[in-house]
């Protein structure tokens, strides 16, 4: 079985968040379960890029509106990510650093799409699924079907994935001038209340959709950004799929980002190693629980309640606990955080901006990770958290929900109900209760938590069985 993988980001070539984390692992597990997996995502000037060999296996142009683009496909040559690795290189569209942003966002992706579409066809390259991941990919299924340019792959099964559908990609119907032609009957395919919508279009067009977990799937009915009654329309083709982890990138033993590796069994003994490089590097007490915060500062990830939250707890706790942020996004947010920083500049570390690195050394060295995730389809971080002994605060939302079990039940975690800066203080409240508990009781949560199941091969195998269903 064949199936090509669409997405914006994949992991380590270009990430912004989870997106790019599933497309690094999930095709490599795939393909260890005997899948050929193969990824496509846009060209971007990023460091893999720059030091990586690359093989021109196909040239050719479209034509969005009045433009005529020529296009690259670039095969990377050795295969290093575990599975076949395609960039569409367009210059001057698809060519630049960064791989969200640009005011020409849907030229972009249009064009992106638009080009791989034709390479295949060109090829004749026909996979027996193609993969659309949000909505960057999202009017592949549209394409395919009602696009003459492409009726090479008429007919070939697709299933959409909703990493987050906060994000639509939404775009005036003028810019279907820049779309291949399509067969205009079908122009309702694409449109969601008077906007082209390619991630409502990836949803009405693809024969199965996923979630990225049941309790992700479960929100989609009820809070999906305006497309809840879509959602619950199509329902009967979907599937809540969690995400894994690619356990030989997180792994404490061998990743190469740390400094003192460590295992289950030296797990207390490692963490604190790694604290104590976190903290001598911040200025920050090693002997405090160490409770930190890893995303995007994004209301979603109820970043705007961290600034009060610290502030309010390091004024009532002086010298109880220690915060490090790792992030970047709301400019009002960032500078409170800086500010904050200044204030308590021995009890908050802070990193505004995005480091691979030092994301993989926060969760070896932290106690806790704070999550007051509003919206979170899956979340990865708790995961990681996880994986690295560090003890997950999350609010009971989407794939949180799904993942963490609290320690008053018999789990690890500790779940709280509301995303609000009162219930959060609550939360690092009972942070300090089990902070009081013995040595012996912590490292039997941390140890826990490692031993938990999260790999990708389970639910690598769940979309293999989608993918089957749908060939049959
Ligand atoms: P998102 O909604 O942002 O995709 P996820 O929890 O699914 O959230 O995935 C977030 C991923 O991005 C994790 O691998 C996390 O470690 C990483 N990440 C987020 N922000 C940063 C940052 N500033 N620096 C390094 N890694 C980050």
């Amino acid at each position: 079985m064949h199936v090509i993988h669409f997405a914006a980001e994949c992991y380590p070539v270009a990430k912004v968040g989870g997106l790019a984390d599933v497309l690094g692992a999930l095709p490599k597990y795939q393909h260890m379960a005997g899948v050929r997996a193969s990824v496509v995502i846009p060209y971007y000037d990023k460091p893999f890029v720059q030091q990586h060999e690359w093989l021109s296996v196909h040239t050719g142009s479209i034509q969005q509106g009045s433009i005529t683009y020529p296009y690259t496909v670039l095969k990377e040559q050795a295969d290093t990510l575990g599975f076949e690795f395609y960039l569409i290189h367009i210059e001057k569209l698809l060519d630049r650093p960064e791989v969200y942003g640009y005011a020409d966002e849907s030229e972009q992706f249009l064009a992106y799409q638009h080009a791989a579409l034709d390479w295949l066809c060109a090829r004749q390259i026909r996979p027996d699924i193609v993969h659309c991941h949000d909505h960057h990919a999202g009017l592949i299924p549209f394409y395919i079907e009602y696009a003459a340019q492409f009726s090479f792959l008429k007919g070939v099964p697709t299933v959409g994935t909703v990493h987050n559908a906060q994000y639509q990609g939404w775009m005036h119907w003028h810019m279907a001038a820049w779309m291949p032609s399509f067969d205009t009957w079908r122009w309702g395919l694409l449109d969601w209340d008077g906007m082209i919508n390619p991630l409502a279009a990836l949803i009405k067009c693809c024969w199965a959709y996923t979630a990225v977990s049941e309790g992700y799937l479960a929100e989609l009915y009820v809070q999906a950004n305006g497309l809840e009654s879509l959602f619950s329309a199509e329902r009967a083709k979907s599937y809540g799929i969690v995400n894994g982890i690619d356990t030989l990138v997180w792994n404490t033993a061998t990743d190469p980002m740390l400094t003192y590796h460590f295992q289950a069994s030296s797990v207390t003994k490692g963490k604190l190693a790694n604290k104590k490089e976190l903290s001598a590097a911040y200025g920050l007490n090693s002997q405090l629980p160490l409770l930190v915060f890893i995303g995007r500062f994004a209301l979603e990830k109820g970043a705007d309640l961290l600034p009060q939250t610290i502030q309010r707890v390091l004024t009532q706790y002086a010298g109880q606990i220690n915060f490090f942020v790792l992030g970047s996004g709301d400019p009002g947010i960032e500078k409170s955080l800086q500010m904050l920083s200044k204030d308590f500049s021995q009890h908050l570390g802070l990193f505004l901006g995005y480091n691979e690195k030092l994301a993989h050394q926060i969760y070896a060295a932290a106690d806790y990770l704070l999550m007051p995730s509003r919206v979170e389809p899956c979340g990865l971080n708790q995961l990681y958290a996880m994986r690295y002994g560090t003890i997950p605060v999350v609010h009971a939302t989407g794939g949180l929900k799904d993942t963490v079990k609290d320690v008053d039940e018999g789990g690890y975690g500790l779940l709280f109900q509301e995303a609000s800066v009162d219930v959060l203080i609550e939360a690092i409240e009972r942070i300090f209760v089990i902070h009081q508990k013995t040595a012996a009781f912590k490292t039997a949560l941390r140890k826990k938590m490692m031993a938990l199941d999260f790999s990708w091969e389970k639910s690598a195998e769940k979309y293999n069985a989608v993918y089957k269903k749908l060939i049959d």
